[in-house]
């Protein structure tokens, strides 16, 4: 099943938004939420539930001069990933147990290898950006893909996470995020 972004109808300006972030283009603190969207298409284990659906909820920026809409991921959902975070820990723990990728994608997950493979890449990728972000925030030095994440959720919120691993990992689409119908980006 390929991912698809559907985009629902929202209530634009609905109030009550105690827990909106500040607009990550320009900082203001009085976002409205602007509208949802579906994310569908997360990779489960077997045996686990499946989550069919994420609903991703949308910002607008009141600032008149900004006027940006964005995007709050819900806890474990990463940019651009069909795993939620819990699942790419999984991944590498097993790793870390001396298990190939070749054994997760039959034994684990059940999945084609290629997109187990592609998770782990991401994870390699990942892991030392997730250092150099950790050292920048707190000036310690950490390593290791778990270590880190567990790390830097004690250090900002997922949002903020989320923010700086999508503008790094995804520099040039990252003036499309916010735009649900973009859906020519692959997903691990
Ligand atoms: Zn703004």
């Amino acid at each position: 099943m390929s991912p698809v972004n559907n985009l629902t109808n929202g209530k634009p300006g609905s109030k009550g938004n105690l827990s909106c972030p500040n607009c990550p283009y320009c900082g203001f603190g009085r976002c409205w939420k602007h509208s949802t969207y579906k994310r569908i298409g997360f990779h489960r284990l077997p045996g686990e539930q499946q989550h069919g659906t994420v609903t991703i909820q949308r910002y607008l920026c009141r600032r008149p001069s900004c006027g940006h809409t964005f995007s709050k991921l819900p806890e474990e959902v990463l940019p651009y990933c069909r795993f939620f975070l819990v699942d790419l820990l999984c991944i590498n723990d097993t790793l870390a147990e001396g298990k190939s990728a070749y054994w997760i994608a039959k034994y684990q997950w059940s999945m084609s290898l290629r997109v187990i493979l592609r998770a782990v890449s991401l994870i390699r990728r990942v892991t030392p950006w997730l250092g150099r972000l950790y050292r920048e925030a707190t000036g310690k030095v950490e390593t290791g893909f778990q270590t880190l994440t567990q790390s830097l959720r004690k250090t900002m919120s997922w949002f903020g996470l989320t923010r700086h691993w999508f503008h790094t990992l995804y520099p040039c689409r990252a003036g499309h995020i916010f735009d649900p119908h973009n859906l020519d980006i692959k997903r691990c």
